[in-house]
């Protein structure tokens, strides 16, 4: 029996590329037994196109590649042919800004948790783009806390890391935030549900050792072009109570871009971040990056 993936609304784009091949997004159909499904087993990417080129799209499939590696998912198509597809996908859309979400996930063939011949399946598909919120606003650390890295490897981007991140955030919007900012399993500060987190103070700029939680992208591109721009950077453990000893705060992702932080709630202080100058700098130096004004 197959499934038939239900679209949202008119912002997909209506071709999807799927297995070498375009299907037209409210015709495409993924088995109900398939293994990923059950078993939180897909791999994917979340990207960004801006006027008709990815960004970053050789270190997105790179990525995807090593994830799918990680949880020995075998592979139909090489780095070549997915870099291809982006493109092909691009153009039969006519896509200029878009997101983009290529997946990888097991086939239907069967449910035990350990089958040689199930297969791999690929597929890339977009979304137009929303206007990208410039502030990530008011944050809380979460009571939940990021998964120990030998239960779940943290650069490996599988949809199992993702299963309690709806719940993270809506707990978080019902107690009146816009994100939780989630400890590592030391106690250390490490990231928010779908970005990684930044302090500044004066030309310092500080961001968690990438150990429990994914080392995003644009957290690396971020890093460089602080660096670039003359400013000192650091990797280091931060405790929660070292965050009142910034004036800045930002967070970094391919959706999310960078984005001011107002506030954080850690236990009962409130620490307010009233400072945005080099937040700005940033975000003017990602926008440059990405649209080149
Ligand atoms: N952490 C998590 C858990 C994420 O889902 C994302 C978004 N992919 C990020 C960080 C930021 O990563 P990137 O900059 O590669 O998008």
């Amino acid at each position: 029996m197959a499934l038939k993936i239900e679209f949202m609304n008119e912002r997909w784009f209506k071709y999807i590329w799927i297995n070498g091949e375009f299907v037209e997004a409210d015709k495409a159909t993924i088995h109900v037994a398939t293994h990923s499904l059950h078993y939180a087993g897909a791999v994917y990417e979340g990207e960004m196109a801006y006027s008709g080129k990815v960004f970053k799209l050789e270190e997105h499939t790179e990525r995807l590649i090593k994830s799918a590696k990680t949880l020995r998912i075998p592979l139909k198509f090489g780095f070549e042919d997915i870099i291809k597809a982006h493109e092909d996908l691009l153009t039969k859309n006519s896509i200029e800004d878009a997101y983009v979400r290529p997946l990888i996930w097991r086939g239907s063939e069967s449910l035990n948790i350990s089958n040689p011949v199930l297969s791999s399946n690929i597929m890339i598909c977009a979304v137009r783009a929303s206007p990208r919120k410039l502030c990530g606003g008011k944050l809380y650390i979460s009571d939940w806390i990021k998964p120990y890295p030998r239960s779940l490897p943290p650069q490996c981007k599988s949809s199992g890391h993702y299963s309690i991140a709806p719940l993270i955030v809506e707990e978080a919007m019902e107690k009146g935030y816009d994100d939780a900012l989630l400890l590592d399993w030391r106690g250390y500060v490490a990231e928010c549900t779908t970005s990684n987190i930044f302090f500044v103070k004066g030309n310092l700029v500080v961001t968690p050792i990438a150990d429990s939680f994914l080392n995003g992208i644009t957290r690396q591109v971020i890093l460089a072009a602080a660096k670039d721009m003359g400013l000192e950077t650091r990797e280091e453990y931060i405790r929660p109570e070292d965050i009142e000893n910034y004036e800045e705060s930002f967070l970094t992702g391919t959706a999310a871009e960078v984005k001011k932080v107002d506030s954080i709630d850690a236990g009962d202080k409130r620490i307010i971040f009233e400072k945005n100058e080099i937040t700005r700098a940033m975000q003017e130096r990602y926008r440059k990056l990405t649209r080149g004004i």
